[in-house]
């Protein structure tokens, strides 16, 4: 037991020193989506897939903005995989944590006016 202990002692901990360190995300890593309203169509299809309603959704079309709900997003990234003018992104963001819920929540509204055009699929 003791010579278990002394080797141990002598080893380098086997945890990373978070949050002092961090390591980037790996590749493929689903943190926080984005909305791009300067793409967007207001096609609904983020909001009518999403399986977790994380999504809330007001006005339409060219008008449509989002509320994002983090605290019921499940990060698969289904409204980014579905959106047809790549305007949804899945971010490399990971420390998402807020004293309430109400922080949770992010806003998607649009700058520009209604009757811009959006930008062409990537
Ligand atoms: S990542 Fe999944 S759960 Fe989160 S908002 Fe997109 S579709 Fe909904
Ligand atoms: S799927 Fe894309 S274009 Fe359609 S409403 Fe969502 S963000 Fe906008």
């Amino acid at each position: 037991m003791v010579r278990e202990l002394l080797k141990h002692l002598l080893r380098r901990p086997a945890t990373s020193k978070y949050p002092f360190e961090k390591k980037p995300p790996f590749k493929g890593f689903r943190g926080r989506p984005v909305w791009d309203m300067k793409r967007c169509t207001g096609c609904e299809l983020c909001y009518k897939v999403c399986p977790s309603e994380a999504i809330e959704m007001t006005g339409k079309g060219l008008e449509a903005e989002f509320k994002h709900h983090l605290d019921r997003c499940l990060f698969c990234g289904q409204c980014e995989e579905v959106c047809p003018v790549n305007a949804i992104t899945m971010t490399e963001e990971y420390e998402l944590t807020s004293y309430d819920r109400a922080g949770m929540i992010t806003e998607f509204k649009r700058e520009e006016k209604a009757s811009e055009k959006p930008i062409p699929i990537r």
